[in-house]
């Protein structure tokens, strides 16, 4: 089916290549618009249709159903364009405008042309703009800036239920660890990015050894999802799992990673019901044996009643 502006509604779309884990169902139906426009006519419709609305960015730290989701479900990859301020640039500042689906490899590009300090936090970090500030996506390592939070200046959302635009400036968001709020109901459209024009000579040098720490680190070879939990308050989560006994634990085609033990690897076509039983899995034993609870940084999308009856898993908007 076409909508009036062109752009396609697809029915049952396997989204599992839209995700990092290679994992889920369909979509009952999936549009993936390029403008805001385009995006907002795809919510009118679907909320014409009477259909739930689910969203999906770079599709690196969802974990989506293996019985899909149902609804109407927006990717926003497509949507990608970034925008210099060359006026900003007279008075010191690098000001950027994103689309929400621009890919944080391009801003990366963006930020090592200039040679800025973000380059180093941004470096292997992926997936999309808009999903790293809702996410306020970020590293461990004690730099500056490590967070979403400290490079964005503004946000526009599109209301999904009056439909109208409105722009949100960063300091009156509620930012806290891997979690942005303030913005909801709504679906994150542009972001506005600023940081000084300091020039760092050495950043390419620096990004290049953070990408070899990386790479040494974490099973990049295989689908995940990156970290799996947030560090809860005075411990990191990968050493709570490590310490359990739980490396290499798996359940079908997921395990517990053996290089990084907060990564669960899809290491042999593994569902998304796998990846939740890992999950479970270690949730119980670092519960019973370190009797703390971890919590998931990743997302569940989609339609988990068969396992999740009472958990608001599915999110939607
Ligand atoms: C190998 C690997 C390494 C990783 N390393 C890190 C790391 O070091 N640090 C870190 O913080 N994360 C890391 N991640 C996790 C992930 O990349 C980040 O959380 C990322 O910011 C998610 O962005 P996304 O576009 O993929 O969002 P998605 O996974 O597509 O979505 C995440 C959530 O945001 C919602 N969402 C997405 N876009 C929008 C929007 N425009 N408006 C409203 N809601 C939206 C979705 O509905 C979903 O609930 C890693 C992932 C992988 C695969």
């Amino acid at each position: 089916m076409t909508l009036p502006s062109g752009l396609v509604v697809e029915r049952d779309f396997a989204l599992a290549p839209l995700t990092s884990w290679l994992v889920g169902g369909p979509a009952d139906y999936l549009v993936q618009p390029k403008t805001v426009e385009e995006l907002t006519e795809a919510v009118r419709w679907g909320r014409d249709q009477g259909l739930p609305l689910t969203l999906l960015g770079g599709g690196t730290n969802v974990l989506i159903s293996d019985r899909g989701v149902r609804g109407l479900t927006i990717a926003l990859r497509k949507m990608a364009r970034l925008e210099i301020d060359e006026e900003s640039k007279k008075q010191g500042i690098l000001r950027l405008t994103c689309l929400a689906g621009t890919s944080k490899s391009e801003l990366l590009k963006t930020m090592l042309k200039h040679r800025l300090e973000p380059a180093l936090f941004l470096a292997g970090l992926p997936g999309d703009i808009g999903g790293g500030v809702v996410m306020n996506a970020g590293v461990g390592e004690m730099i500056r800036p490590r967070e979403f939070v400290e490079i964005t200046e503004w946000i526009e959302v599109l209301r999904t239920d009056t439909l109208k635009i409105e722009r949100i400036e960063a300091s009156r968001l509620q930012w806290s660890y891997r979690h942005c709020e303030g913005w909801r109901p709504g679906i994150v459209t542009r972001v506005g990015l600023r940081w000084p024009l300091e020039v760092q000579e050495d950043i390419l040098t620096r990004v290049k050894e953070a990408n070899r720490v990386r790479l040494s680190k974490q099973p990049l070879d295989m689908p995940s999802c990156g970290s799996v939990f947030v560090n809860p308050p005075g411990h990191k989560s990968g050493q709570l799992i490590e310490s359990s006994g739980l490396k290499g634990f798996s359940s079908g085609g997921a395990k517990v990673s053996e290089k990084h033990a907060n990564f669960i690897v899809n290491f042999d076509r593994a569902s998304a019901l796998d990846i939740h039983n890992v999950i479970s899995h270690v949730k119980k034993t670092v519960l019973d044996q370190r009797g703390v609870e971890l919590r998931t940084e990743v997302v569940y999308l989609g339609d988990w009643s068969h396992v999740l009856p009472h958990a608001p898993s599915s999110k939607q908007i």
